[in-house]
């Protein structure tokens, strides 16, 4: 049974690369011809781990191609995630599984929303990996996989095995949502002031009451939404995490000096209206997002 990847991005291209080098049947699903075309004059797909770089010529194809999917790896960045699955959606087999790797939330149900009948499974990574240029990935850091099916405790597919015994770093969840709201949580914390303040991981140490009051209303979100494990040591995981990641640069300050769009509408922009819905103050997060967003116009960036 063959695998299907959306997006041959970064983390899009450390997935199909493992599965390939692996044995495994995987085909790539690009843009569109000019981007087919680009890949195919490079001769596939390239992978840096370490001081080693593997060429790997997986077979790609574009949405409109005819064959069927059973198995896709949906690996684009969130804002890009409904129109994505929409061009491939007539394509997928009654029984499909989709997993999508999106970070953030918000995304997924709308994909699930365009393909009914398929399995959507979610994926919350911290893996680390970056496009050192089109068709060429380069993986920057170790971390751990979690899927799950929103759905509930079901079965884990078959495959995580398969994941597994190819070194992907796979566990799988039965509380998916709850691992997403957490990463989402630690981004909120961490990647607006990264842009705002225009400093790596590690400058936010010089802004820890900043970084606390931020977490004290994402923990009391958390919590009114059920979610209170999710809440339980935030503060001291984001400490962690600025501590851990102190030489690195945010993924939002890595889009914003690329001239890229942010996915703050998956991160911020989903956590705020849910925290109105419930009549919650947090008046820190709302200042934050309006800061951000100042920044983002004035950069002439789409703001969501
Ligand atoms: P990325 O490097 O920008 O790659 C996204 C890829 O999706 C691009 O190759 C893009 O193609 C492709 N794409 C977009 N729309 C498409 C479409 N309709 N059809 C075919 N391909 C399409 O993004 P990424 O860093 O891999 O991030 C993907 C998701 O993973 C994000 O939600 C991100 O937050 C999350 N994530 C990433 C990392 C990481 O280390 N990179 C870690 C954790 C989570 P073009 O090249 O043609 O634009």
């Amino acid at each position: 049974m063959s695998w299907h990847v959306l997006g041959a991005g970064s983390l899009g291209g450390l997935w199909a690369a493992r599965l390939f080098r692996g044995g495994e049947p995987v085909r790539l699903i690009l843009r569109d011809r000019t981007r087919l075309a680009q890949y195919r004059a490079g001769g596939g797909l390239r992978l840096t781990e370490g001081d080693t770089t593997s060429l790997y010529p997986l077979p790609a194809e574009t949405p409109e191609a005819g064959n069927p999917i059973r198995r896709l790896i949906l690996a684009c960045k969130s804002y890009d995630a409904e129109d994505a699955i929409a061009s491939v959606a007539a394509r997928l087999e009654p029984e499909a599984e989709v997993l999508l790797l999106q970070n953030g939330l918000g995304s997924q149900d709308a994909v699930a929303a365009r393909v009914p009948r398929a399995r959507c499974l979610r994926a919350s990574t911290t893996e680390g990996a970056f496009r050192e240029t089109d068709f060429h990935v380069v993986a920057a850091g170790a971390g751990q996989i979690w899927i799950g099916d929103p759905l509930g405790t079901q079965a884990s597919p078959p495959w995580l095995e398969t994941l597994a015994n190819l070194s992907f770093p796979v566990r799988w969840t039965d509380d998916i949502d709850a691992r997403l709201w957490r990463k989402l949580a630690i981004n909120c914390a961490i990647n607006p002031l990264t842009v705002l303040y225009r400093c790596r991981n590690g400058e936010l140490g010089q802004h820890r009451a900043e970084v606390a009051a931020l977490c004290n209303e994402l923990v009391v979100l958390l919590e009114a939404m059920d979610l209170a494990p999710a809440a339980q040591g935030l503060q001291q995981e984001v400490e962690a995490v600025i501590a851990a990641t102190a030489n690195n640069r945010s993924s939002m300050l890595q889009d914003v000096d690329r001239g890229q769009r942010t996915e703050v509408s998956y991160l911020l922009g989903h956590a705020l209206p849910i925290a109105e819905r419930l009549r919650l103050a947090v008046p820190r997060l709302t200042d934050l997002q309006q800061r951000l967003q100042a920044l983002l116009a004035e950069r002439g960036l789409p703001v969501d």
